[in-house]
């Protein structure tokens, strides 16, 4: 790693629990690659303590920060100016702190189209089946319907469904219990739900009802192939898994706090990905 001097440039993401983010690491990876002379670290921040923390950093010189689960609406609300983008999401997963503000911007949309671009698929199919409709499935659904695809939304709890629903132009609500047969109908699936990861059980999903060609993704990278993009595989489906969104919607911050776009290529994949479970 570079010695630091007095003009280093300092980032970071705040969360609670932030540990097990990879943002360090990647972050870590494109600052040495790239030979900037600055840090990025992990910020825990409990809840009840963003304002402060916020406000803080800015005022030590941090050039911003990513933001993580539980803060992102937070960030968002507590934002000087935010991108249409984070408007229309109603959360921030990326702080830009400039001249005494702090500009807010939301990335995970784009961040999933370039993953689907960087995996051959573009543009995206439609229409798309959300499964799931919390933080990411908003920002995914809103990143989808912009490029012109429908979107329909499956979730657990129907009135999240609902709710989410009314945030995207021309979506429509579809029950918990049929998703499965829903797979017919769609060119795009995208599990947006926690489901399939490490300690969660797997999304019961029945393939056979696919229609030919359907691209199956999943926002979950933990494992890095999940057990729905393992059955997609096997049954000879395209498959575009979570760590390329990771590492896409990261893009943003970094430019605009190290002054370099970075790339997304095999080897900060591979570096990024080392540690985690394979399946
Ligand atoms: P969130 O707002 O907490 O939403 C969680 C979603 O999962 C809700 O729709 C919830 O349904 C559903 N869910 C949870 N347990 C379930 C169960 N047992 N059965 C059915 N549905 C269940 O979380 P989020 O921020 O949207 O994140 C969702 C996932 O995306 C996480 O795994 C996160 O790590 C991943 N993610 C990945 C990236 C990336 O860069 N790859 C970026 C953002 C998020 P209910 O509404 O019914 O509770």
């Amino acid at each position: 790693m570079p010695i630091l001097t007095r003009a280093a440039r300092l980032a970071g993401v705040i969360g609670w629990p932030v540990a097990y983010s990879r943002s360090p690491r990647l972050f870590g990876f494109w600052l040495a690659r790239y030979g900037i002379d600055g840090t990025y670290v992990a910020l825990p921040v409990a809840p009840g303590d963003l304002a402060t923390a916020l406000r803080g950093l800015a005022a030590a010189g941090f050039a911003g920060v990513n933001v993580t689960l539980p803060h992102k609406e937070g960030a968002f609300a507590l934002a000087d100016e935010v991108d249409e983008v984070a408007r229309a999401a109603g959360s921030a997963n990326t702080l830009v702190f400039r001249r005494g503000r702090i500009q807010a911007f939301s990335t995970d949309g784009a961040g999933f189209i370039a993953n689907l671009r960087a995996h051959g698929v573009d543009p995206p199919p439609g229409p798309a089946l959300l499964l799931g409709a919390g933080g990411a499935a908003r920002a995914v659904g809103a990143a989808l319907t912009g490029l012109g695809v429908t979107v329909s939304i499956c979730n657990r709890t129907p009135e999240r469904a609902a709710a989410l629903a009314g945030a995207i132009p021309g979506s429509r609500v579809l029950a918990w219990g049929e998703r499965s047969l829903a797979l017919a109908s769609h060119a795009l699936v995208v599990n947006t739900t926690t489901l399939g990861m490490i300690g969660q059980p797997p999304l019961d999903l029945d393939l056979s009802y696919a229609a030919p060609g359907l691209v199956v993704t999943d926002l979950v990278y933990v494992p890095l192939e999940t057990p729905l993009i393992a059955a997609a595989r096997a049954a000879g489906l395209v498959t575009v898994g979570g760590l390329g969104m990771l590492l896409q919607q990261a893009v943003p911050g970094f430019a605009a706090w190290f002054g370099v776009t970075p790339e997304v290529d095999e080897e900060v994949c591979r570096f990024v990905a080392d540690g985690l479970p394979a399946q």
